[in-house]
């Protein structure tokens, strides 16, 4: 397979840059930096620091015994990215970027957030750095993701409420995008996940590969072989993107993206298995829109993977089939939580739950010798709430 995207960033007929003219330059600029520090020695080493010190890299390949033992089948390894600081995958990212916004002399940070965690992540950083920041978040969301809404202004972050459209995540994109041409002289866009216009689903990418370049080496030392499935949950696809770069290459690894089925047909969150060709935020994608082309409204119990689309790369990816995907329901993440908790005392986000809850479904069909690595993306504490509800708890009687 030649490497990934072309000189125009597309992945196949995927990706590209769908913008308002006036970005160009900004987006020209910033993949200009972007190829010369990835070439800079310099730059990787301040970033692998950063990763070591900060993040808390390398992150555990944690061999699952009692999931192994209880399910019956292949063995299951945990990528544990819910150790990163923050806990999720998403600072191997925006730690990326921050570094970058840094080498081109920006002063201020701007995200776009949905559930929050893309937010968090950018403000941390931002902390870090000394940038400006401010997050930009419908105003259904600010009400519904309370405590991530006081972590980013505890951080520091300056909180922009977007109050038309839907009052979600999608408004809160064009507003973001609307706030960078008005100041793109001194200001970053940090996008949260392998989507958006050219460069970012390449460079996000490169920031979460990562992970999956630490796995080849733990499961080197602890197998001494390949795994033979490598399964993570999709929402805009960095995570699984990040654990699925370093084996693209290696034909008998088989991947698996666990889209959010939330509650079945026309309530859900999966934009390959279920959407079509279209252009949302910058790039072609699987998207998830009606017979006019507006974009629909998605669900999922678990925040992260409510997006009405999926990265350009992820795309091209299912239609040479190299990647499966495959969706679970709310149902069966809930019960994917309260396996994992059980068997070895992990509580992982509800997110990564999509992929336990595949993961315990595929194991049982294989053989005892295969492996299987699971990337948990993020831990459960943010989702605890809403899994209580679920259980038919009111959060009082939990107290959480
Ligand atoms: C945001 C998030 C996701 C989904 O985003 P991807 O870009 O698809 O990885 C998954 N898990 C957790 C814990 C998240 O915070």
């Amino acid at each position: 397979m030649p490497k990934l995207p072309d000189a125009r960033g597309h992945f196949g007929p995927y990706g590209g840059r769908y913008v308002a003219e006036t970005l160009m330059p900004a987006l020209i600029e910033l993949e200009q930096v972007y190829r010369t520090c990835r070439r800079d020695p310099t730059f990787h080493r301040e970033l692998r620091a950063l990763q070591r010190e900060y993040v808390g890299r390398p992150t555990p390949l944690t061999f699952a015994a009692n999931l192994t033992r209880k399910l019956g089948g292949a063995k299951i390894y945990l990528k544990r990215e819910d150790l990163c600081h923050t806990g999720a995958h998403k600072i191997n990212n925006t730690i990326g970027q921050a570094l970058l916004a840094r080498r081109m002399g920006k002063s201020r940070l701007i995200a776009e957030t949905g559930a929050g965690q893309h937010g968090v992540a950018t403000a941390t950083v931002a902390a870090l750095f000394g940038f400006d920041c401010e997050v930009f978040m419908g105003s259904d969301d600010v009400v519904r993701q309370a405590p991530n809404v006081f972590r980013m202004r505890l951080l520091g972050a300056k909180l922009r409420e977007v109050t038309s459209g839907t009052r979600t995540l999608k408004d809160a994109m064009n507003e973001a995008l609307r706030d960078w041409i008005t100041h793109v002289a001194t200001t970053f866009y940090v996008i949260g996940t392998v989507a958006g216009p050219h460069p970012y689903p390449m460079l996000v990418r490169d920031f979460q590969a990562v992970i999956g370049r630490e796995v080849r080496r733990q499961i080197a030392r602890q197998e001494g072989r390949l795994p033979d499935y490598l399964v993570a949950c999709v929402g805009g696809g960095s995570n699984a993107m990040g654990l699925f770069t370093a084996f693209l290459t290696d034909p008998a690894v088989r991947m698996i993206g666990v889209e959010a089925g939330g509650l079945g047909e026309g309530h859900n969150a999966a934009s390959i298995s279920g959407g079509s060709v279209g252009v949302l935020h910058g790039s072609k994608s699987y998207i998830l829109q009606d017979e006019t082309g507006q974009i629909r409204d998605t669900y999922s119990l678990a925040p992260g993977l409510d997006y009405p689309g999926v990265g350009p790369e992820l795309s091209y990816l299912h239609d040479q089939r190299r990647v499966t995907y495959v969706t679970i329901a709310d149902e069966q993440a809930v019960a994917g939580v309260k396996l994992l908790a059980e068997t070895e005392g992990i509580i992982p986000a509800l997110e990564s739950a999509h992929a336990v809850a595949y993961a315990a479904i595929l194991a049982p069909r294989l053989q005892p010798e295969q492996v299987i690595v699971l990337n948990l993306s993020g831990r459960g504490d943010k989702d605890l709430s809403v899994v209580a509800r679920h259980m038919g708890l009111d959060e009082q009687s939990a107290g959480v």
